[in-house]
């Protein structure tokens, strides 16, 4: 069956009024954003609270693969849509059971099936409501192909009728990723390291519609080109979802240097995710980001204790932390990683550039005074670096 039409689906629940106009128009700026990409010719149609998108000349499923990574669509349904006639008619009920027919035949060759119809008038005007609708086509599909049977309960396949300003006709639904279309919340800026966590956390911050800018802190010549690559790559994968992504990349050395030289070894772990998240918090105010977003989770490493987030949550000034994966088991990021396709790039071996100097027994749980004061160590020169390391902040822009 070549299909040449697809019913989007989106969740509706929550959004009306004005807000519904705003998340259509996103969810179409998007949907365009990743078809431009796409071979065929493409056109989306907004018709009373549904987008249908036609196609031409276009490969099925590298299409379907595109619109998997749209915030906000939750299913995609490939369809056969039936247009009024010249005199803004509707086919009547034999028409339209017919069509069914034809339908079922280009998708089941098959017919050992049970199967059921779904009917859902939204133009009143059709003679018949939605009940007799479905009764009606299910009666004639039977005549048409004896073999099936109805089971209303687990039908094998779901035909829905839809008797709108046109007519669609589907029963795959492929599922979408869900959550909000990107440009319908504001701008984050994702503290992005080489690990598997961070490129998770900025996945679910995007889709609840969240802009996406990023922060590396890498520490040449500690630090290599090639683990600096990786991160760009982390980048280009959220990028996929949530389209350009400006990357800030950050030269941390001298930092992390004159913390080494001037504090505790064991405490340079957290000093030095101080003065990461100071510097992103100004890096993102400077850039119109009105949140933080990090891969941290409780308990995964000594970082990440209670006591060593409370540390480094305390130095954010001027907006939120969001910490989506916080309450997350591993594994269940790396699901998630695999499914959005980072965990391949983010298991490279790399060097970070926490880890270069880290003591052997860095402090689990570090008392915000003690930090505070050996943090005062570092009076005489840290406003300069911070400066400088500001100053040199190298932005690429990512796109796929
Ligand atoms: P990830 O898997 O994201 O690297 P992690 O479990 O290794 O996380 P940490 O190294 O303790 O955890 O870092 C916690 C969070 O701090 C990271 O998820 C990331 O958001 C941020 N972060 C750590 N290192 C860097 C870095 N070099 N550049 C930017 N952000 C970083
Ligand atoms: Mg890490």
């Amino acid at each position: 069956m070549q299909y040449h039409a697809f019913v989007i689906k989106y969740a509706e629940i929550g959004i009306k009024g004005k807000n519904r106009y705003l998340f259509e128009e996103a969810l179409v700026k998007q949907m365009e954003r990743v078809l431009e990409k796409c071979e065929g010719k493409f056109s989306i149609f907004r018709v009373s609270g549904r987008i249908y998108l036609n196609a031409a000349g276009f490969d099925f499923d590298e299409t379907v693969a595109a619109l998997q990574t749209v915030f906000g669509i939750t299913g995609i349904c490939p369809a056969v849509c039936i247009e009024r006639d010249g005199d803004n008619k509707l086919p009547d009920i034999n028409g339209l059971s017919q069509e069914v027919i034809k339908f079922i035949d280009g998708v089941y060759p098959d017919k050992n099936k049970t199967f059921k119809i779904k009917c859902r008038r939204v133009d009143k005007t059709y003679p018949l409501d939605s009940m007799e609708a479905a009764a009606e086509i299910g009666a004639q599909v039977l005549d048409a192909y004896p073999e099936m049977k109805v089971d209303v309960r687990n039908p094998d396949i779901l035909i829905s009728v839809e008797i709108r300003e046109k007519v669609n006709i589907f029963s795959e639904i492929i599922p979408g990723p869900g959550g909000m279309p990107i440009g319908t919340s504001g701008k984050a800026m994702l503290l992005l390291s080489g690990g598997i966590d961070s490129p998770v956390a900025g996945y679910m911050i995007a889709k609840r519609g969240v802009e996406i800018e990023a922060v590396y802190f890498n520490a040449p010549p500690y630090t290599s080109e090639r683990a600096k690559q990786k991160v760009v790559d982390l980048a280009k994968v959220i990028a996929k979802y949530t389209g350009k992504v400006r990357l800030h990349v950050i030269n941390f050395t001298d930092i992390q240097m004159y913390i080494y030289k001037e504090c505790p070894h064991d405490e340079l772990t957290i000093i030095m995710r101080r003065y990461m998240m100071r510097i992103a918090d100004m890096i993102a105010a400077q850039n119109k980001c009105i949140g933080l977003i990090t891969g941290e989770s409780i308990g995964q490493v000594a970082s990440q204790t209670m006591e060593s987030l409370m540390a480094t949550n305390e130095v954010v000034q001027d907006m939120p932390v969001y910490r989506p994966v916080i309450a997350f088991d591993k594994q269940d990021i790396v699901d998630i990683s695999l499914k959005i396709g980072a965990y391949e790039t983010s298991i490279l071996p790399y060097e970070d550039c926490c880890t270069i100097f880290v003591a052997k027994h860095p402090v689990t749980k570090p008392r915000l005074e003690v930090i505070r004061a050996h943090e005062k160590r570092l009076v005489e020169k840290i406003d300069e670096l911070v400066q400088t390391a500001l100053d040199t902040d190298e932005i690429i822009e990512l796109e796929v």
